[in-house]
């Protein structure tokens, strides 16, 4: 299948005969001022692809590592859960509130071996009580989703010359 020759190229060409572009040759041919529909031969600057690449993406690779911690990041203040831990002191009156009238057990007595029972649960907000619990996004997962945001970013950045 040929590819499409994109009229910028027919334009650099046609300006820079010692210096032509041809498909599939490692070049590409830059928009400078970003504009796809600019094919001003004062906007057009032939360049090699990875050169090119690395011009669209200055400053915006962000290393492994670095991401990783962004995402611990999000488990602390960043995270949606942050400040909604409860203390030991408002879970406790948490217990009790619900022991009103709202509760399904209201009316019903409990014995303080039970009220100890349910405040130890409330306790336990990290492990499957927890409303996030198994919604948590492992590391591996949290990499793939911000590679695939990156690749999505990539396409999107070098639609300027729409490679
Ligand atoms: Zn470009």
């Amino acid at each position: 299948m040929v590819r499409h020759v994109y009229e910028y190229w027919e334009i650099w060409n046609s300006c820079h005969s010692e210096d032509i572009i041809k498909h599939r040759d490692g070049h590409c041919i830059h928009h400078i001022n970003g504009d796809a529909n600019d094919n001003r031969i004062e906007n057009l600057q032939k360049m090699l692809f990875s050169e090119h690449t690395k011009l669209h993406h200055t400053g915006k690779d962000v290393p492994q590592e670095t991401k990783i911690k962004m995402s611990k990041a999000q488990s602390g203040k960043n995270h949606p859960m942050y400040g909604r831990q409860h203390r030991e002191e408002s879970k406790m009156r948490m217990s009790i509130s619900q022991s009103g009238e709202k509760n399904h057990m209201y009316g019903k007595h409990h014995s303080e071996e039970t009220k100890r029972k349910i405040s130890e649960n409330h306790k336990d907000i990290r492990g499957k009580n927890n409303p996030m619990y198994g919604r948590r996004h492992s590391e591996e997962t949290i990499i793939k989703i911000s590679e695939a945001k990156k690749r999505k970013n990539k396409r999107e950045e070098i639609k300027c010359c729409q490679l």
